[in-house]
């Protein structure tokens, strides 16, 4: 018998007594079933059978007085039979067999709960999931967590379909979450009787603290579960598809409703939060500012000068072109508009290109004459005049 079995069984149920039978009536009413549904009474009639061994195993249990205590305190502390948990609200009414998470009972007795820690691929969040505090018994909405993603520069542009995996504690799958060694149950915590309390005397004054022995935690493990040295809680990992909007940028976080922690008996799962690393453009050609991509193009001395249509790529589009009028000045910004990122409602952001002009490294012999040319024709007041004249005050 495990664990499972006393949380799923009612023994008491099973053997037609009250929870308060005497063990006269236990066995009295053992005997008398036993008799009925016996299988050399019943020959071939796997029903009785099935029966035989369930009130067997009953008695097995209940006719024992460790066992039986052991079985009554399993239940009222798993919510079994309705009965109140220590510590807590209403019953644990919710309890209706294969659905029950043991990660919901440990969850408010103490620091060693639902709080769910450090990720691997990330951060569970810690916000209150609307109910903590109160009845473990009613539905909990998952926690928030929260992740992170890098993606491209072109998919934070265009929008992308990522993987997410979420690393997060959740209840110990081989123990259920109780902590305990299989076939063994957790006690209550004898110093606390199970609040997760202690109380330190300081004057005249108590202080309320957890409770030494059981850290808080309201139960204690004897033989504790080699999976999780008696902790009930262990890492699990889950992959996700999330979808990354169109138009993110670097360090902006993105809410995914409803694909944060699964909630507990039925409430709603928590949200994903997903933090994203946009990486730069792979030739640095473009670059982000907001809803806007900017771009350095070179233009010559003489486009700058006299004036020119030049071709600008964008982003994912055939270039476009843009006029430089005369007299440009190097570092001046010219709007291409909606060449930018497309925005959620269809509006999208400028492409900014600023001109950088470019001094020749080489000359022919063609284009030294030129310039020659056209140093002799705008030789007349020095350029730097009036810096000199101006330099001593
Ligand atoms: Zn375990
Ligand atoms: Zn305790």
């Amino acid at each position: 018998m495990s664990t499972k079995d006393y949380l799923e069984k009612d023994y008491y149920k099973t053997l037609g007594v009250t929870k308060g039978a005497s063990a006269d009536e236990i066995k009295k009413s053992y005997r008398k079933l036993a008799r009925k549904y016996h299988p050399d009474a019943n020959e071939g009639d796997a029903k009785s059978e099935a029966r035989f061994k369930e009130i067997s195993e009953a008695y097995t249990v209940l006719s024992d007085d460790k066992r039986r205590k052991e079985y009554d305190e399993a239940r009222s502390l798993f919510g079994g039979g309705g009965v109140r948990m220590p510590g807590s609200g209403p019953a644990g009414g919710g309890y209706g067999g294969g659905g029950f998470d043991f990660g919901d009972i440990f969850s408010n007795a103490g620091s060693a709960g639902g709080r769910l820690g450090d990720l691997l691929g990330g951060v569970f969040g810690n916000r209150p999931g609307g109910t903590t505090g109160t009845s473990q018994a009613r539905p909990r909405r998952g926690a928030d967590v929260e992740t992170e993603s890098s993606l491209s520069f072109s998919d934070a542009i265009n929008g992308t379909t990522v993987s997410l995996r979420l690393t997060g504690e959740g209840p110990c799958k081989v123990c259920k979450g109780t902590g305990a060694k299989a076939g063994t149950v957790p006690r209550v915590c004898p110093t606390c009787e199970g609040t997760g309390q202690g109380s330190r005397n300081l004057g005249s004054f108590a202080f309320s603290e957890p409770c030494k022995t059981c850290r808080g935690r309201g139960l204690v493990v004897d033989d504790p579960c080699d999976t999780c040295a008696g902790s009930g809680r262990a890492m699990s990992t889950r992959t996700i598809q999330a979808r990354i909007p169109a138009g993110v940028a670097d360090g902006q976080r993105i809410k995914l409703a409803g694909k944060g922690a699964p909630g507990e008996r039925g409430g709603p799962a928590g949200d994903l939060y997903v933090r994203v690393h946009v990486q730069p453009h792979p030739h640095g050609t473009f670059s982000r500012s907001g809803p806007n991509l900017t771009i350095t193009v070179p233009v010559s001395f003489a486009e700058a000068a006299l004036g020119a249509e030049i071709k600008v790529p964008s982003h994912g589009g055939l270039p476009v072109s843009l006029r430089i009028p005369a007299g440009t000045p190097n570092g001046r910004t010219f709007r291409v508009r909606g060449k930018g990122v497309r925005r959620k409602d269809g509006t999208a952001g400028d492409l900014l290109v600023t001109v950088n002009v470019q001094v020749p490294q080489a000359l022919d012999d063609k284009a030294r004459d030129a310039l020659q040319a056209y140093r002799d024709a705008t030789a007349g007041p020095a350029l730097r005049a009036d810096l000199l004249k101006n330099a001593n005050g």
